[in-house]
């Protein structure tokens, strides 16, 4: 019972050609799955309507990007966070991201209603989205839309982000929630944006102890990660019992993505993903929705993305990236692609810091456990 959700109105929301989130991405992976046989025709969803958007936005904020995006003028943009290199005013992308929202709360719906177990929606993941302000790429916060939507329905609700980044905009939303549990593993705010996710921040009140923070130093590897999924994602969800997990599986922790500095290879991200997928089953009824998100090595980002699709569907992974889809995206890439689907091994030269940065990020997850512990009886 697994679902993929898509719709080539996604691709609405470019914010330029230089920009790095590129609809490109999304289309490398369906093209690459095409090129092997393996793309079924996807769920379409239908966009999000704005007036739904403002149960977890602020009124004004989403009029004035419904008007920006139609080519209005709107004064004091910045004060929303947009107009910036970030968050540039673009045509069409407020619906491009309505349909993206769309999809995300689509992939909720199926679960809630029990029509599928592990959904994959090939967009949204918007993590940075606040009530009233774009920010990191992000306009519309398609995943508290949809754990919002779970919520409505009773249920309680894990959200696991995996993006190098903080999923600031998410956990905000819910950070007084006792329903929601939010867990973000990303490289320390200390080195990147958007500079927040320290692990005292526990959350409030009745949503106390269900806010989980690792920010690991930079240069962390899979060892490290490995550790957060077993010392602190698999008790946390064992011990919340979670009725579904949202995933955002941001793919920039991958070692060649430009905008940050961890060092995950495809490898690693194949068994993440299987991890993960364990953890649903066992701790979260075995309902699943994974969303996209940030990844801004077009061919690390395309090939871990496609590597989701292939497990989520219980596909075999092909060894050999296919030649046409190789020559086909280096050059409108104008980089070279290698010929094999998961990194080279050795992937690169090893860190001379690691046993320190090890040391630093297994103490990180000793106090977020230490802190939590006592609330988790
Ligand atoms: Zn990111």
């Amino acid at each position: 019972m697994c679902r993929v959700i898509y719709h080539p109105k996604y691709d609405l929301y470019n914010l330029g050609e230089s920009h790095p989130f590129s609809p490109q991405r999304v289309q490398m992976v369906i093209e690459l799955l095409k090129e092997w046989n393996l793309y079924s025709e996807p769920l379409l969803p239908t966009p999000i309507e704005s007036e739904k958007l403002k149960e977890i936005h602020r009124e004004e904020y989403v009029d004035i990007i419904e008007k920006v995006s139609s080519g209005q003028i709107v004064d004091d943009l910045e004060a929303y966070g947009l107009g910036t290199s970030d968050n540039p005013i673009c045509e069409g992308m407020a619906e491009g991201a309505r349909y993206q929202v769309g999809g995300t709360v689509l992939g909720a719906q199926l679960l809630i209603e029990g029509k599928a177990k592990k959904v994959l929606q090939l967009g949204g993941g918007f993590h940075h989205a606040h009530y009233n302000q774009a920010a990191g790429f992000c306009l519309y916060n398609d995943l508290s839309m949809a754990i919002h939507e779970m919520v409505k329905h009773g249920w309680h609700v894990a959200y696991l982000d995996i993006d190098v980044h903080h999923g600031d905009g998410v956990q905000e939303m819910f950070y007084s929630n006792g329903k929601v549990m939010t867990i973000s593993v990303h490289e320390s705010g200390e080195y990147l944006f958007p500079g927040k996710g320290w692990i005292h921040e526990l959350g409030q009140g009745i949503g106390r102890s269900l806010k989980l923070n690792i920010p690991l130093e930079p240069y962390s590897e899979s060892d490290t990660y490995f550790e957060v999924l077993d010392k602190v994602i698999k008790p946390a969800l064992s011990w919340f019992q979670p009725d579904a997990l949202i995933v955002q599986a941001g793919a920039d922790a991958h070692f060649t993505d430009p905008l940050a500095d961890n060092l995950l290879t495809t490898q690693d991200y194949e068994k993440i993903f299987g991890k993960i997928i364990e953890f649903a089953d066992n701790s979260c009824k075995g309902n699943v929705l994974f969303t996209l998100g940030g990844g801004y090595s077009p061919i690390a980002t395309s090939r871990i993305w496609t590597l989701l699709y292939l497990i989520i569907n219980n596909f075999e992974i092909p060894e050999v990236l296919p030649e046409n889809w190789r020559k086909r995206w280096e050059e409108k890439l104008n980089i070279p692609i290698l010929k094999t689907f998961h990194d080279n091994v050795p992937a690169f030269d090893p860190i001379p810091r690691h046993d320190e940065i090890l040391r630093t990020n297994r103490e990180i997850i000793r106090r977020l456990m230490d802190s939590v512990s006592q609330y988790w009886i």
